[in-house]
């Protein structure tokens, strides 16, 4: 298995510390907001890569944390004359649930900055006594001059580094690259007691406070959308590894950001769109098939267009889906004929294909088309006559290899000519006087979410 990985700018052969186990971080939301569509991409694309790793055969333990400090979160409790607590609680519920809809599971572990002060002070504290880190006016800063490797993650060196920043007026730092670690509170904001006085933590050590508390000094993936490289990243590199002197993550993997219509989603260009938004038209499972389709990597355009693209080609896997369970509630428990043998040795090559393009690089792009060859390839050879056996090993292969990428998991959606079919069925049924079998398929609808009315007119359905 191969990913590039962001700090040797190469695809590398990927050996986990661990025989078969993985530790994967990925930075997670700040929490004053309903997550956007590009978050969703990034949020999206380790929830697929944990379902691969797993399907692989490794144990893997995955940590998505939550900022529930933060400016923003302290403006927005400000505007709505709430408690920053009330805010951030709010959206981590509503993280949870639009995350479900999207089919993002839950993380092995969330953690909070407000649950994890008193380690991120002492993290803090670490790096002052070894001389990475100075007080000043009760804000700490991390000193990048101490730290020699500054810039390896985002191949800059503190030259061109400081000839690009820009001049920040802060006399409290020695130098404008200096991050804050620890920063003193202003009256009526979240703080806690620290060796520095009364203050909270500064944005980019959470996360090397919280990977090593959960996860350990090395992880073997940390990960996030493209725009956190630098600093974000960057930052978290100096501050753990000046103190571990170990690699804080073995591979850097980055999610390609998401545009709208070729612009960068702003809420001033009136393009900015939440998953909440998209569900009003589209069903969030199209979003995800739709964000799937591309390599993680690559810039994604989002457009209505698109995605109404994408929903055809997810449907086209739903119709296979539900013709192979039509199949299958119909076929023979009989044994395979040699032919029907013939046809099924070859399913194992698309899984093999699907592991060999999936593993270079986690191309779920090209994993989705093997899905589509491998429907078409069932299409093709089974019928009416098609043995249990076959259609079971047909269809637990293509919902297996669906499943990695998190598809197809809505309960039996039944299209529209699945039931139109059944209700002729039925109707043949009630001519023949066959009852019992009228109202087997009534029932069996029914279950489905379908109900049958019998009108002067004919026969009437609808879901509920
Ligand atoms: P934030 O809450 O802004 O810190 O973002 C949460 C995650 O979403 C981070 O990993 C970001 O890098 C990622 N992210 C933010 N905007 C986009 C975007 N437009 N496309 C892809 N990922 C994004
Ligand atoms: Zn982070």
């Amino acid at each position: 298995m191969k990913f590039y990985n962001t700090l040797t700018r190469k695809k590398e052969e990927f050996i986990p510390l661990e025989k078969g186990k993985i530790r994967m971080y990925a930075c997670g939301p700040t929490v004053y907001n309903y997550f956007h569509i590009g978050n969703a991409r990034t949020f999206m694309v380790f929830d697929a890569l944990r379902n691969y790793l797993k399907y692989r055969g490794f144990d893997v333990i995955f940590a998505q944390n939550f900022t529930d400090v933060d400016d923003k979160i302290i403006n927005k409790a400000n505007e709505e004359g709430v408690s920053p607590k009330e805010i951030s609680e709010k959206f981590i519920r509503a993280y949870f649930s639009d995350a479900e809809s999207l089919g993002i599971k839950k993380a092995d572990i969330h953690p909070k900055v407000t649950e994890n002060v008193d380690e991120i002070i002492k993290f803090v504290k670490e790096l002052e006594d070894k001389g990475y880190a100075y007080e000043s006016e009760g804000d700490v800063y991390f000193d990048v001059s101490k730290y020699e490797k500054y810039g390896k993650l985002s191949k800059q060196s503190l030259e061109d580094l400081q000839s690009g920043a820009r001049i920040e007026i802060n006399h409290q730092k020695k130098n404008p690259l200096d991050f804050t670690l620890w920063k003193s509170s202003k009256p009526g904001e979240p703080s806690w007691d620290s060796p520095w006085g009364k203050g909270r933590p500064g944005w980019h050590i959470e996360c090397s406070a919280m990977s090593r508390k959960y996860l350990g000094e090395t992880i073997d993936i940390h990960g996030g959308g493209g725009d956190l490289v630098f600093p974000h990243h960057e930052n978290e590199i100096a501050q753990s590894e000046a103190i571990s002197g170990k690699p804080f993550a073995n591979y850097w993997l980055h999610v390609g950001y998401l545009n709208v219509e070729n612009k960068k989603m702003s809420k001033s260009l009136n393009n900015f769109f939440t998953p909440r938004d998209i569900a009003k038209e589209f069903d969030l499972e199209n979003l995800r098939f739709f964000m799937l389709s591309a390599h993680y990597r690559n810039p994604i355009n989002f457009s209505r267009e698109l995605l109404a693209a994408a929903k055809n080609g997810l449907d086209r896997l739903y119709n296979g889906k539900n013709n192979l369970e039509y199949l299958l509630d119909n076929a023979k428990d009989l044994e395979p004929s040699g032919e029907e043998q013939n046809w099924t040795k070859k399913l194992g090559k698309f899984k093999e294909e699907f592991n060999k393009v999936m593993d270079d690089d986690f191309n779920t792009a090209d994993g989705i088309a093997v899905i589509f060859d491998l429907i078409k390839y069932i299409n093709t050879n089974v019928s009416d006559s098609t043995t249990k056996k076959t259609l079971q090993n047909a269809y637990d292969l293509f919902m297996e290899l669906s499943r990695v990428l998190g598809i197809l998991n809505k309960k039996e959606e039944v299209l529209d000519e699945e039931i139109e079919r059944l209700i002729e069925e039925r109707q043949k049924a009630r001519k023949e006087k066959d009852f019992k079998l009228a109202d087997e398929i009534r029932d069996d609808l029914k279950q489905k979410g379908i109900v049958l009315e019998d009108t002067p007119q004919g026969v009437k359905w609808k879901r509920i």
